[in-house]
Formats: C-alpha cells, sequence, structure tokens
C-alpha cells in the first residue's frame, strides 16, 4: 500500500487532512491565511428550502465572492454510490437468492439441491450480464434473463417459471434492504450543508430503502445505457444538481468506478473502504474513509484543497 502524501494547506490544518484521510497525489502548499470553508452550520439545507442549487456566480444561499485562481472551489454537492456504500448489496443478493431458490425448489420438488448453489446461480447472472452488455440495461431484465438461463442448465426451460422467480427475487431484494448502521445520520448530517445525490450502477431505489426524499438527484446507470466508470453518467449528475464537476464530490467503495470514474469527469472522488484494503498505486482518491460519519470533516478538510482532477476532453 501507498503511503500518501499529506497535503500541509496551511498552519494547523496538517493534522485535519492527516485525521480525515486528505490524499493527493501531487504536494500542494498554500499560505493562505483566510478561511475559505463555509459555515456548515448555518447554510440552509437546499432540501429544507425546497430550492435548486444556485450556479457558481449565480446570487444566493452560497454567499459566493468573485472567484480567483488561488481561491477553492466550494463543494457543493455530494454523490453517493449505493451498493457497498450505502446497503450491503452482496448479503442482500444472496439472502435473495436463497429465499428464491427455497421457493424454487417448493414449485419443482425434483430439482438437485446440488444443482442449485448460489454460487452458481451468481455465475449465471455474471454471465449473461455480460453477454447482454450493450443490448440491455434494465437490471431487473437482466435478472429475469438469468433465471432463464439457470432453469435451461437444469434442464428445465421454462420462462413463466422464471418470471415467477424473478417476481419472488425482487420482492425479496426490494423489501429486504439493510443500510449500514451510519447511514441515516450522515446522510442527515450532510443534508444540513450539501445538495445529496445517488450515482449507481445497481437498482436500489431509495424510496425502498427507507431514503425517500433524501437524494435531490438520482442517477441509474440503467437508465443512461452507460455505467460508472463511464463519464456521461458524472455529466448527468452534475447537471442535474446544476453544479460545475469541480463542485461534485462522489463517494463509493470502488476504486475504478468511483474515484477513477468522478476524478475523469473532473469530481473530486473519496474513497470508502470499509475493510481496509491495500489500494493499488494506480488510484489516487482525494480522500479516504472507513465510515461514512467521518464524511462531514472530510468534506470540510477537502474543502481546503484545490481540486487536482481535470475533465477528460
Ligand atoms: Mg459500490
Amino acid at each position: 500500500m501507498v503511503t500518501p502524501t499529506i497535503i500541509s494547506l496551511r498552519p494547523g490544518a496538517t493534522e485535519s487532512a492527516e485525521e480525515h484521510g486528505i490524499l493527493s497525489q501531487t504536494p500542494t502548499v498554500s499560505n493562505r491565511q483566510t478561511d475559505p470553508s463555509p459555515d456548515t452550520t448555518t447554510r440552509p439545507s437546499p432540501h429544507e428550502s425546497g430550492k435548486r442549487l444556485a450556479r457558481r456566480g449565480d446570487s444566493g444561499w452560497w454567499g459566493l465572492h468573485s472567484k480567483t485562481c488561488d481561491d477553492p472551489v466550494v463543494i457543493k454537492a455530494v454523490f453517493f454510490d449505493g451498493d457497498q456504500t450505502l446497503w450491503d448489496f452482496e448479503v442482500l443478493m444472496r439472502r435473495s437468492l436463497t429465499a428464491t431458490l427455497t421457493q424454487l425448489k417448493a414449485l419443482r420438488p425434483g430439482i438437485r439441491t446440488e444443482d442449485l448453489d448460489i454460487e452458481s446461480v451468481v455465475a449465471d447472472r455474471e454471465a449473461v450480464a455480460k453477454e447482454l452488455r450493450g443490448t440491455e440495461a434494465n437490471l431487473e431484465r437482466i435478472r429475469l434473463a438469468a433465471f432463464s438461463r439457470t432453469l435451461s442448465r437444469l434442464g428445465l426451460p421454462d420462462d413463466d417459471l422464471a418470471g415467477q422467480l424473478n417476481a419472488y427475487y425482487l420482492l425479496h431484494r426490494f423489501d429486504n434492504v439493510e443500510l449500514f448502521p451510519e447511514v441515516v445520520d450522515a446522510l442527515t448530517v450532510l443534508s444540513r450543508s450539501y445538495v445529496l445525490g445517488l450515482l449507481s450502477n445497481g437498482n436500489g431505489y431509495p424510496e425502498r430503502s427507507g431514503l425517500g426524499g433524501t437524494f435531490a438527484s438520482v442517477v441509474f446507470s440503467q437508465d443512461h445505457g452507460v455505467e460508472k466508470p463511464d463519464r456521461r453518467l458524472f455529466d448527468v449528475a452534475a447537471a442535474e444538481v446544476g453544479c460545475d464537476p469541480d463542485e461534485v464530490v462522489m463517494v463509493g467503495d470502488s476504486l475504478p468506478n468511483d474515484v477513477s470514474g468522478a476524478q475523469n469527469a473532473g469530481w473530486r472522488a473519496i474513497w470508502l473502504n470499509r475493510d481496509g484494503r491495500d489500494r493499488p498505486d494506480e488510484y489516487t482518491p482525494d480522500a479516504e474513509i472507513s465510515h461514512l460519519m467521518k464524511l462531514p470533516k472530510t468534506l470540510r478538510a477537502l474543502q481546503l484543497v484545490p481540486s487536482t482532477s481535470a475533465a477528460r476532453p
């Protein structure tokens, strides 16, 4: 694992940056003495006010001043990945598949148990998704095709039964989402200072997980025909909240999808590393956290660091 370079911003700022995992590929030193950090305790939430973000340069509740090259860029919006960031999709998916296969055994008692292990069903789904890439983006239809594949593999080709299994799976998959324990508290705190968004390659609908009304923007790859890390998805998200790329931060568990994807679009990116995984040299998140409750302080510290991300041409 590469030891991150800690940016020294001004007297007293280094400890804060280090504490909150701020990383930098290129050490930058600024001697500015002014504190550009916004007063996050008094800024009204755009959710509470029901207003969309004012673009940079507009007069409004951001209270922005005329910018210079040395000014920090105000972070206005924070987008979150869904699976493994806000909820544990792996556990949910396997639990829902287990329930669905139990249902299948009840419907077709003759099926051999050894042919129905979860791993083979997961592999069927991955193979189908790979085959349909570029022609089918809807995750529920991909899952349906995967159940058809599994039944065919078992020697039971039956589209009606695949449809029943898909409905059963989706019922469990959508109704049993468990957020990571700190998610609600973290999002509640952050919503007082930032516009929040969901940017996901999955289909975890916020209203099905108790997060209805939390996000000003919900962007699913399946609705746009491209997946993270494709820059176009990040462009859609930034446009939805009316922000320039350098005003938006992505938070997610995937280094290629969430970190590199966001940075290539000109966003900053915070890597959520719950498990203490090693970070390959090729990835350089702007910050790394192990827990979402570290985000408020991390974002304030990140605010002091000029963005090094640049949108690809
Ligand atoms: Mg994820």
